[in-house]
């Protein structure tokens, strides 16, 4: 199954892309993970990179298209795979369905978690993940069971994105909706795009992307 996790920043992207990740045996592929491990590797790419992520612009096509491609050569992309963060515009969306069909494997779903405004803003002022397995948690929404342990890896190490603030925020959300919202009418047209209500618990999310995954013709072919 290849599926797109689509939406705005703080959304809940990465969230469900772990957790459907675990649950379907597939892969999450984070651009914007990526280019972090870049940047803390200072690559030529990271250098690069920097300074345009924490203005809260976009990377360039060329750049994060290059990533990706690279990523999808790996073998274990083979089982599937959950784009997190990549496409963000059309030029991208476009690449995307080159290297797909260069690979012969179809696109199978784009998942669109719908968020208000305000709700993505303390989100991400106040998310934070695990150093070590990269666990995601919130100060109010979503902490752990212990505090200061994490409830995945028993860590005690936590670190905060340094474009997770308020500025930056409003940066984001401004290329999200000039760049990266005309996607939903570009997959929409494809056929593609399925509409979940983001604004729910992360468990009830959850429930409702199995359902779509579940209501798939591909797994329903499967089933019989
Ligand atoms: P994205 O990858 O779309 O930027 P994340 O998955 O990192 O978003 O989620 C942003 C923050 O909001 C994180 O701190 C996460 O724990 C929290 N979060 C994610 N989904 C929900 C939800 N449905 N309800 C409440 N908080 C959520
Ligand atoms: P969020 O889910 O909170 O929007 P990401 O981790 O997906 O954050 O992305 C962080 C930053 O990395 C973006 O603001 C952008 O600068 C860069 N980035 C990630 N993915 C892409 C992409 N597909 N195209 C361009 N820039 C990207
Ligand atoms: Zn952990």
């Amino acid at each position: 199954m290849r599926l797109i996790m689509l939406g705005p920043p703080g959304a809940g992207k990465g969230t469900q892309a772990q957790r459907l990740a675990a649950s379907r045996g597939l892969v999450q592929l984070s651009t914007g993970d990526m280019l972090r491990a870049a940047v803390a590797a200072g690559t030529p790419t990271g250098r690069e990179a920097k300074a345009i992520m924490d203005a809260g612009r976009l990377v360039p096509d060329e750049i994060v298209v290059g990533i990706i491609s690279e990523r999808l050569d790996q073998p274990d992309v083979r089982n599937g795979f959950i784009l997190d963060g990549f496409p963000r515009t059309l030029p991208q969306a476009d690449a995307l369905e080159t290297l797909l069909a260069a690979k012969r494997v179809p696109l199978d779903v784009v998942i669109l978690l719908e968020v208000d405004d305000d709700v993505l803003v303390q989100r991400v002022a106040g998310r934070y993940t695990c150093a070590s397995c990269g666990e995601g948690y919130h100060d109010t929404l979503k902490v752990p069971a212990r505090e200061g342990v994490c409830d995945r890896c028993g860590a005690t190490t936590f670190k905060r994105r340094p474009d997770d603030n308020a500025d930056t925020m409003r940066q984001r959300l401004q290329a999200y909706y000039k760049e990266t919202s005309p996607l939903i009418g570009y997959y929409y047209a494809k056929r593609k795009l399925r509409i979940v209500d983001g604004m729910a618990e992360i468990d009830e999310v959850s429930r409702q992307i199995e359902a779509v995954v579940a209501g798939l013709p591909e797994l329903q072919g499967a089933a019989e």
